[in-house]
């Protein structure tokens, strides 16, 4: 069997994250008319059917060498991943303590004492007594009911810094923060964030932000890190390069490597950890294979010029939420919280609490 070898970063509580993970979001189909209904009528839905697809794949991942899992309470697959990690630790292809598992607490837990409910029930779900990492995915916090609950991430980091104490927790970060947030919370903290999750691609440098994260020893874990290069997430109108795109091409014949491979090795170049999904165990291997080439300045310069802030997360329907971390898009229409982002039971296998 193939094996891949990820190296690792260091975290600023010395502990080790691999560089590479499996992401584990399937995403929400948007079935959109475009007409004027709100987003909760036009089937806007969590897509789980490829959830046995996406087990079997991580199975795999776990067999050739991936130790990085990143999931959320949010994705609706925590039971279903801890029962995969369960049983590679019983067929002895690894010990937890050489995993990196990440969770996230969504914005409906942003009061400081919820942060512990919140994670204590995805360890329930995951089957573990701790994770390695447990980050805020998103400074926003919203109810069930869309309801904008205005509480101030400050709180909600106490709850943070509550659960890392009680080692429900090796570490602690946050996700979807932009440079001013960075700065307020690394400013008011006692613990500081060990990481910041944020979308970062060849469209979406995040130069300042990334630079400002690792002069601060916050280490940057990049979501999506094709962006819309992949045909899955390609639209329309959205920005080169694509996986056919030449200049592109020409890099990966330099090196004997495919165009996503050169993608997620300029970000660990950069000193970025990619979490890239993929239900594909192809694609599995290929991903994790970016370990063993090195990019020359000319290639780097040549991919730094694809960077035009462009966002392949861009979710609107958050926009006039207090604490909304992007520029704002003006002269939008109200678009109501699709009912997908704001009521689930709690993983797949039913309402485990
Ligand atoms: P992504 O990993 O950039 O893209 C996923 C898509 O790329 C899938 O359609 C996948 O197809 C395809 N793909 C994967 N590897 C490929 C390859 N080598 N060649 C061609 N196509 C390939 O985007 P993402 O899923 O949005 O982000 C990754 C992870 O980041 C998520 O799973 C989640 O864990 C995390 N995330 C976090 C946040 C946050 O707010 N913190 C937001 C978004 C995502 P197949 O699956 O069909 O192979």
């Amino acid at each position: 069997m193939n094996k891949v070898n990820v190296s690792n970063f260091k975290l600023s509580n010395g502990d080790e994250i691999p560089a590479l993970g499996y992401g584990t979001w399937l995403g929400v189909s948007e079935k959109s008319s475009g007409a004027d209904q709100p987003a909760e009528e036009f089937g806007f839905d969590f897509d789980g059917t490829d959830i046995p697809k996406l087990l079997d794949a991580l199975s795999y991942a776990i067999d050739i060498g991936y130790r990085h899992i990143d999931t959320a309470h949010f994705y609706r697959v925590e039971p279903e991943i801890g029962q995969v990690v369960q049983e590679k630790i019983n067929e002895g292809v690894v010990r937890r303590e050489d995993l990196f598992i990440t969770t996230k607490v969504w914005q409906h837990y942003h009061r400081a004492a919820d942060v512990e409910v919140s994670l204590r029930a995805s360890l329930h779900r995951l089957g573990l007594d701790h994770v390695n990492l447990v980050l805020m995915h998103w400074p926003m916090s919203i109810s069930q009911e869309g309801v904008d609950e205005k509480i101030d991430y400050l709180e909600t980091w106490r709850g943070f810094e509550e659960v890392l104490k009680k080692g429900l927790t090796k570490a602690i970060g946050v996700s979807n923060f932009n440079i001013e947030q960075m700065k307020r919370l690394l400013a008011n903290c006692n613990v500081p964030p060990a990481v910041n999750q944020i979308e970062v691609n060849l469209n979406l440098s995040q130069t300042y932000l990334v630079g400002y994260c690792q002069a601060n020893e916050v280490v940057v874990v990049a979501y999506s890190p094709f962006g819309t290069m992949v045909p899955s997430r390609a639209t329309l109108n959205s920005p080169e390069p694509k996986l056919d795109n030449p200049a592109m091409l020409a890099i990966g014949r330099k090196y004997g490597k495919t165009v996503t491979q050169v993608t997620l090795r300029y970000l660990y170049q950069r000193g970025i950890v990619s979490i890239p999904k993929t239900v594909t165990k192809s694609r599995v291997l290929e991903n994790a294979s970016i370990f063993d080439f090195q990019l020359d300045d000319e290639d780097v310069a040549t991919l730094a010029q694809f960077d035009n802030g462009f966002r392949t997360v861009r979710p609107l329907f958050w926009q006039p939420y207090e604490n909304y971390p992007f520029d704002v898009v003006p002269g939008q229409k109200h678009v109501d919280i699709p009912i997908a982002m704001r009521k689930w039971k709690n993983g797949a296998n039913g309402d485990i609490v």
